[in-house]
């Protein structure tokens, strides 16, 4: 096997141990991350409290209103009916007075049920917010310390794995590993494929004989001429 081919099956080799090591540390770092919901929540509970107490002060200035405009249409009434106004006129004044009031008392009755409902959905909303906020805290102040240390092992391992890799690459040909690189990207972390009689064991696609001919003599690569990847004989 040509010198070039080694290296760049041991550069595989690193850097498949390395893109796998990135993910952990990928995966540490988004559990991490779904922490920072934890404020998110802790602010949407706030809110919401902040909104319900809002919502039962609303409710309570109604019902004070809906009271005073009962009073109101009781006193009326018993001016209509009490027999102390003599004078047509203001009968009929303080009739209207009185209809008017009934109507407004009506209205303000109506409007009490649908504030109630709208106090107790807050009410009910901070509630569920503030159980899932405690289970959260709950089961992120039992997992954080052991997530934290993965990822600063993870950190490590990455580290070692990054300078293997600078090692590794180091006596490949620039034009190579440039192509080596490229391929990496292209074709999801597998630039290398090994043939064996004849076929490309990433792809499956059995090279033309003048392909495995000059697989075999050649001093410089070979790709593949289905799927890219540097071509390297068994
Ligand atoms: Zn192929």
């Amino acid at each position: 096997m040509r010198l070039s081919g080694d290296l760049l099956l041991t550069l595989q080799e690193v850097d498949e141990r390395l893109s796998a090591k990135q993910q952990e540390l990928d995966a540490y770092n988004a559990e991490l991350e779904a922490q920072a919901e934890i404020p998110v929540l802790m602010q949407r509970a706030e809110e919401e409290r902040e909104s319900a107490i809002e919502r039962r002060a609303n409710l309570a200035r109604l019902e004070v209103d809906a009271d005073a405009l009962r009073e109101r249409v009781e006193e009326l009434e018993e001016r209509v009916y009490g027999g102390t106004i003599t004078n047509l006129r203001e009968l009929t004044a303080v009739e209207e007075e009185q209809t008017n009031a009934r109507r407004e008392l009506m209205q303000a009755e109506e409007s009490l049920g649908p504030a109630r409902l709208s106090a107790e959905d807050a009410e009910r909303a901070t509630e569920e917010l503030t159980t899932t906020l405690a289970e959260r805290e709950k089961s992120w102040a039992a997992s954080a310390p052991k997530t934290r240390r993965h990822m600063n092992t993870a950190k490590k391992e990455v580290a070692v794995l990054e300078e293997e890799r600078a090692e590794a690459s180091k006596n490949v040909p620039g034009e190579e590993l440039a192509l080596y690189d490229q391929l990496l990207f292209r074709r999801h972390g597998v630039a290398i494929a090994r043939v064996e009689r004849g076929v490309c064991q990433a792809c499956h696609i059995t090279l033309p004989l003048k392909e495995a001919s000059r697989l075999r003599r050649s001093d410089s690569l070979v790709t593949c001429g289905n799927c890219g990847r540097i071509l390297i004989p068994s």
